[in-house]
C-alpha cells in the first residue's frame, strides 16, 4: 500500500475512537466542530439533545455503535485515498472538500470540480429519472446504497414518494424475482442449512458489532409472490433501508437476514443463476432447529434489547414463530401486526369521513392469512378497548372469507388454528359477492394476494349498501390488487373510500380528483422499531400496537380528509415515525417493559433527537 496505514486509519478514525488518537500521536481531531458539521449523533450533541428533551444519558447516536472499537480499534479500519472513496459509509464523492482531499489522499482520485451534497442529489435523481424501466431505477439505488451510503439515505429521505415503490414495494418484488440474474455484490447475512451449528460465528462474520434492528425471512410468501427462497433477501434489505430513512435508525445497526432453508419454487431450482440452496425447503424438525439456533444465536450476540423483524414467512411458519418467541424475544411480524396496525390506523381515521365508532361498522375481509387475521384481531382489541367488551364479543363484528368461502362455525374443526376465533354462525357461503350481499359489510378488506378479486358486481353491492364503502384492497404487488383505486371510484360511482398496498395515481371520475390512500406498512414499522429502540423495549404487546395505529390516525389533517385520505402523505413520514415512536415508548414505559432508564420527558422531542440524518460529516 503507498499510504502509512496506521497514521491514516488512526486519523480517519478519530471522531469514533478517541484512544485510538492519543495512542497514534495524531493531533486531536475537533468533536465539537464535527456537530456543528452537522453530524448526527455525535457525542457531544446526542447528549445534548437527550438532556435537553429530559431524556435518558443513553447514547443512540453513531458513534455510540461504536463503543467495542476502543477496546479493539483494529478490527475496523477506514482508510485514506482509494480504500475511502470504496467505503459506502464513508465516502463522499465528488463531495469531499479540499481540505479533506489533502488530509486523506485524495488528491488525483478525484476530478477537481467538488460538488455540494444537494447537487449530487440534484444529478443522481435526474441520472435516475432518466431509467424507464422501474427495475433499473431499483437498480441504480442498490448501486448507489452500495456506492455512497448517506448520499443514498438523503435521496431517498428527500424524495420518499417517488422513490418508495422502487426500493420497496411493487418493484422489490420483481427484483426478488430476478435477484439471480441482477446479483451484483452481497448484500445482507444469509444463513443456510450449510450454516447449521454455526450461525454464532456466522453472525460474528458481520462486519458491525452492535445491531438493534434484524429483518429476517425464508423468502417462502415474499408478497404476493409466493417462495422465492433466497432471493427473498431483496425484502430485508429494503424493509431496512426504510428503518433508516421513515424511522431515523442508523444503517449500521440494521441487519438484514435471510434464512436458506431450500426453495419449493422449480423455476428458480431450474434456474442457473439461482443464489439458493438447490432443494426442495426443509421443514418439522429440522426447519424448527435452524430457526431456534438463529433466535437463540441472536440473543446471544446482540442481547436482549435487539428487534427481530420477522418478514414474508408463509403464515405455517408466521404465527408459530410469533408465538413462540414473543415471549423470550423482542419479536414482531409486520404482515401480520404492521399491517395490523396499519390498517387499524387507516379505520380509524376514515370514522371522520363515514361516521359511528369502530363498533358501528361491520368488517368483511377476503384473506383470512397473516394480514386478513392480524387485522381483524388488532380491530376486535380497540373495539374492545373503546366499548369494554370482550374481544370473544367484539370479534363477532369482523367476518372473514378464505379460499374455501366465508369462515363459519361448521367449518370449525377443519380450519387453520388462526381462524378459528373467526368462525361465527352462520349457514355457509362460497362466492365473495354472496358474502357481501349476506353479512352487509360496510368496510370490505382484500388480503388474499390474488387479484382482480373484488369484481365490479361486488364493488357495486357494497356502493349498492354503503352511502360511503370502504374498500381496502391490500394485496400486492399491484398485479395482486384486489381492484384497482380507477376500479374501485368507477364502479361505485365515486362513492368509495379507497385505500391500496400497493401505490396507485390519482383518478379522475365525475370531473374530481380522487387520490387513494397507501395502506402502507411502511407507514408503522420503522416508527414503532425506533420506539422500541429508544425506549429499550424488551418485549412487544398488542397494546403497543394499539398506541401506533391511534398516533398515526392522529397525523392525518382536515387537509388530507378533503382530499378523500384516510392516510396522510408520506412527504411528512419522518415527523410522523417519531410521533408513532413517542406513542409507542410511551406505552413501553406504561407496561414496565422499558429499560431505558429515566423515561425522557418529551418523547417526540427526544425521538426526533435520535434520529440518523444523512448530511455529510466533515472529516477533518
Ligand atoms: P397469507 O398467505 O398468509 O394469506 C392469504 C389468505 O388468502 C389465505 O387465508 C388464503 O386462504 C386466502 N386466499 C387465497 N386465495 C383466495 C381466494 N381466491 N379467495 C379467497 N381467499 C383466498 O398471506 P398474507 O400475509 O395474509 O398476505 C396476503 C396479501 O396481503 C399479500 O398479497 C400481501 O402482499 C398483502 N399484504 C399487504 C399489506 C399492506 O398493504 N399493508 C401488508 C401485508 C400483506
Amino acid at each position: 500500500m503507498r499510504f502509512n496505514w496506521r497514521r491514516h486509519t488512526c486519523k480517519f478514525l478519530a471522531p469514533t475512537t478517541k484512544r485510538l488518537v492519543g495512542s497514534c500521536g495524531e493531533p486531536k481531531l475537533n468533536i465539537a466542530a464535527m456537530s456543528r458539521n452537522g453530524g448526527e449523533g455525535v457525542v457531544g450533541e446526542d447528549f445534548k439533545n437527550s438532556e435537553e428533551s429530559g431524556g435518558v444519558r443513553d447514547l443512540y447516536g453513531e458513534d455510540s455503535a461504536t463503543e467495542d472499537q476502543l477496546i479493539t480499534p483494529w478490527t475496523f479500519s477506514v482508510a485514506s485515498g482509494n480504500t475511502l472513496l470504496r467505503d459506502p459509509r464513508y465516502n463522499k464523492g465528488l463531495a469531499f472538500t479540499e481540505k479533506e482531499r489533502d488530509a486523506h489522499y485524495l488528491r488525483g482520485l478525484l476530478p477537481p470540480a467538488v460538488f455540494t451534497q444537494e447537487l449530487q442529489e440534484k444529478r443522481t435523481m435526474h441520472n435516475i429519472r432518466q431509467y424507464e424501466v422501474p427495475l433499473h431505477k431499483y437498480m441504480a439505488m442498490m448501486d448507489l446504497q452500495e456506492r455512497n451510503e448517506r448520499l443514498f439515505y438523503k435521496i431517498l429521505i428527500d424524495n420518499v414518494e417517488e422513490l418508495l415503490p422502487i426500493v420497496y414495494t411493487p418493484v422489490v418484488g420483481e427484483a426478488c424475482q430476478k435477484y439471480g440474474s441482477i446479483y451484483k455484490r452481497p448484500q445482507g447475512l444469509y444463513i443456510s442449512l450449510k450454516e447449521k451449528g454455526k450461525i454464532l460465528e456466522v453472525l460474528k462474520n458481520w462486519p458491525e458489532k452492535t445491531i438493534q434492528v434484524i429483518v429476517v425471512t425464508d423468502g417462502e410468501r415474499i408478497l404476493g409472490l409466493g417462495d422465492l427462497g433466497c432471493q427473498g433477501m431483496g425484502i430485508p434489505v429494503g424493509k431496512l433501508s426504510l428503518y433508516t430513512a421513515l424511522g431515523g435508525v442508523r444503517p449500521s445497526s440494521c441487519l438484514p437476514v435471510t434464512i436458506d432453508v431450500g426453495t419449493n419454487n422449480e423455476t428458480l431450482l431450474n434456474d442457473e443463476f439461482y443464489t439458493g440452496l438447490r432443494q426442495k425447503r426443509a421443514t418439522g424438525k429440522e426447519y424448527e432447529e435452524l430457526l431456534d439456533e438463529f433466535m437463540r444465536a441472536v440473543k446471544q450476540n446482540y442481547g436482549e434489547k435487539v428487534l427481530i423483524q420477522f418478514e414474508d414467512f408463509a403464515n405455517h411458519n408466521a404465527f408459530n414463530l410469533l408465538d413462540r418467541y414473543s415471549s423470550s424475544h423482542l419479536v414482531f411480524n409486520d404482515d401480520i401486526q404492521g399491517t395490523a396496525s396499519v390498517v387499524l390506523a387507516g379505520l380509524l381515521a376514515s370514522l371522520k369521513l363515514v361516521g359511528g365508532t369502530l363498533a358501528d361498522h361491520t368488517f368483511l375481509f377476503l384473506g383470512a392469512g397473516e394480514a386478513g387475521t392480524g387485522i381483524a384481531e388488532l380491530i376486535a382489541l380497540e373495539i374492545s378497548k373503546q366499548t369494554k367488551a370482550p374481544v370473544e364479543e367484539t370479534r363477532k363484528k369482523v367476518w372473514l372469507v378464505d379460499s374455501k368461502g366465508l369462515i363459519v362455525r361448521s367449518r370449525l374443526e377443519s380450519l387453520q388454528h388462526f381462524k378459528k376465533p373467526w368462525a361465527h354462525e352462520h349457514e355457509p357461503v362460497k362466492a365473495l359477492l354472496d358474502a357481501v350481499k349476506a353479512i352487509k359489510p360496510t368496510v370490505l378488506i382484500g388480503s388474499s394476494g390474488v387479484g382482480k378479486t373484488f369484481t365490479k358486481e361486488v364493488v357495486e353491492a357494497m356502493a349498492s349498501l354503503n352511502e360511503k364503502p370502504l374498500i381496502l384492497a391490500l394485496s400486492n404487488p399491484t398485479s395482486q390488487s384486489e381492484c384497482t383505486a380507477e376500479e374501485a371510484y368507477t364502479w361505485s360511482k365515486g362513492k368509495a373510500i379507497f385505500a391500496s398496498g400497493s401505490p396507485f395515481d390519482p383518478v379522475k371520475y365525475g370531473g374530481k380528483v380522487y387520490a387513494p390512500g397507501q395502506a402502507n406498512n411502511a407507514y408503522i414499522f420503522p416508527g414503532f422499531g425506533l420506539g422500541l429502540i429508544i425506549s429499550g423495549a424488551i418485549r412487544v404487546r398488542d397494546e403497543m400496537l394499539l398506541a401506533a395505529s391511534e398516533a398515526l390516525a392522529a397525523q392525518v389533517s382536515q387537509e388530507n380528509y378533503d382530499k378523500g385520505l384516510i392516510y396522510p402523505p408520506f412527504t411528512n413520514i419522518r415527523k410522523i415515525s417519531a410521533h408513532i415512536a413517542a406513542s409507542v415508548a410511551a406505552k413501553v414505559y406504561e407496561l414496565g417493559l422499558a429499560s431505558h432508564l429515566p423515561r425522557p420527558k418529551d418523547l417526540v422531542k427526544y425521538a426526533e433527537s435520535c434520529m440518523y440524518s444523512p448530511g455529510y460529516r466533515s472529516y477533518l
